[in-house]
């Protein structure tokens, strides 16, 4: 056995230790990726229906200890308990997304038949073998699932790092798909921090599938580049949602406010920066302010609880304080929060600014987190200059009682999702990918299920 140096997994809202748990070391990732490797042709020789069987087992188990699942999420990661019930819950549609398209992505697709010179062209599909996923905590039931869900249902075996962030939830999920029937082997965790994920870049491994920040996949990116592993990068955003002049003002602020505030602005799409039309502005940020000041701060356990602490403790809050200090000295005002929240735990208060541009660190880095900046527009034209002022490109949203004019002006901004009267929402039928420094590939939809195998073509002549 190997001897793991203990790891403590930290209760966000209340800074006390849940448990010890051992991280894995370089021996241990090594034979984690070995076993995988001898486990995979196995599995991958399993039939499509018994694969779907196991996952079906896995969504029952999912089902049936839902609380208490959402109670570790909530206690681990600080997310609010209704809101990881929900993700709980979102799991589900997943799931059945991928078993009811499994079989028309894996079918063979004969392109060319011609009987005259007895030649057939078919596409089959075959598993990548090995696939390294590193995942994010904010959302681990999904940006987990969005993974393994597909690489194990296509005939791969996964080697599973979890956030350090989100250790017992990385763990629960092992349990649950090996007591379906994934064979331990098939599916495998290494627990531990960056330095694991790190290590299990430098294993034999077919495919790296991340889920993190541009800073990390950049690192990801060029550990495995010599290799020319096959690699997927789901980063993250600075996600912009413009608000037209001919909205129905409260909707679209408290709208556009959950967009921003759910999962206390953790999420990949999360609303980071709002553009708002003068003509509605001061109305606007009335209703902005008055929604965000109703928001219930505390024990993400409390049933009311809407913000709960930052899951990334202090290095969070020095960060969400340093962008609001850089935004205040560049001319910003704070017109709700603006600082920690004094009680135990690593709480920061939801915050609105207005009076920001994009000198400021706020309207062009990553928050993630409870703090958000208004801006001021004249027209379209300066909305869709200032959405595609960033590098990042996952998500933007027009708020607009014209579907015609919501089209124009996001057939003109650069990123992977589209939103029109809505944001931060994921769907199991659509593609899930970000442009520039937000990532690379595609999970969810047809497109990401036939990201875990890869074509062969058959040229078959007949005698
Ligand atoms: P990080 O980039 O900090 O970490 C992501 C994962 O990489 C974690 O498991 C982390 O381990 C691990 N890791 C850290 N350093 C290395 C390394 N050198 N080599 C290999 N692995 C490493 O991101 P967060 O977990 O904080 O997640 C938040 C980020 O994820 C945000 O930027 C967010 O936008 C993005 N995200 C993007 C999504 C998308 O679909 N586009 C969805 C969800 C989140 P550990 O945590 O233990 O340090």
């Amino acid at each position: 056995m190997f001897a793991y140096p203990p790891m403590h997994v930290v209760n966000p809202a209340t800074g006390e230790v849940l448990r010890d748990v051992s991280e894995a070391d370089r021996a241990a990732v090594t034979a984690a990726c070995e076993r995988a490797r001898a486990a995979w042709t196995a599995w991958s020789s399993t039939s499509v229906a018994l694969r779907c069987e196991v996952i079906r087992r896995f969504r029952a188990l999912a089902v049936e200890r839902a609380e208490a699942l959402a109670r570790t999420l909530a206690l681990e990661v600080g997310k609010p308990i209704t809101q990881a019930r929900n993700e709980l819950a979102g799991l589900l549609p997943r799931t059945d997304f991928f078993l009811a398209e499994l079989e028309g992505v894996l079918a063979p697709e004969v392109v060319l038949t011609s009987p005259g010179d007895r030649l057939e062209e078919v596409v089959h599909r075959e598993p990548l073998g090995v696939v390294a996923n590193i995942s994010a905590w904010n959302y681990p039931w999904y940006v987990g699932a969005n993974v393994f869900l597909p690489a194990l249902l296509t005939g791969n075996a996964v080697v599973y790092k979890p956030s350090e962030f989100a250790t017992l939830t990385g763990l629960a999920i092992a349990e649950l798909l090996h007591e379906a029937g994934v064979p331990r082997d098939v599916f495998q965790v290494l627990v531990g921090g960056g330095g694991v994920g790190a290590m299990l870049l430098e294993e034999r491994v077919d495919a790296v599938c991340f889920t993190g920040s541009h800073a990390t996949g950049v690192k990801v990116a060029a550990a495995v580049a010599p290799r020319l592993v096959r690699l997927q990068l789901e980063l993250g955003g600075k996600d912009p949602a413009y608000v037209c002049d001919d909205v129905d003002v409260p909707g679209a602020a408290a709208a556009v406010a959950d967009g921003a505030f759910y999962n206390t602005g953790q999420s990949c799409c999360a609303v980071e920066r709002v553009y708002v039309h003068e003509r509605i502005w001061p109305r606007f940020v009335d209703a902005f302010v008055s929604t965000v000041r109703g928001y219930v701060v505390g024990d993400p356990l409390d049933e009311r609880t809407y913000i709960g602490p930052l899951a990334r403790r202090e290095a969070a809050l020095v960060h969400h304080e340093a962008q609001v200090a850089d935004a205040v000295a560049r001319g910003a005002r704070v017109l709700t929060g603006g600082s920690r929240v004094d009680r135990p735990g690593f709480f920061f208060a939801p915050t609105v600014l207005v009076d920001v541009d994009h000198t400021m660190a706020v309207m062009r880095e990553e928050t993630f987190g409870p703090l958000i900046g208004l801006a001021r527009v004249g027209s379209d034209d300066e909305a869709v200059a200032l959405m595609n002022d960033t590098a990042y490109g996952l998500t933007a949203a027009v708020y607009t009682a014209d579907r015609g004019r919501a089209e124009r002006l996001l057939g003109r901004v650069d990123t992977g999702t589209a939103y029109w009267n809505c944001c931060d929402r994921v769907s199991p039928r659509l593609p899930w990918t970000g442009r520039g420094t937000s990532g690379l590939g595609v999970t969810l939809s047809r497109d990401g299920i036939a990201a875990f195998v890869r074509p062969k073509a058959w040229h078959l002549r007949g005698v």
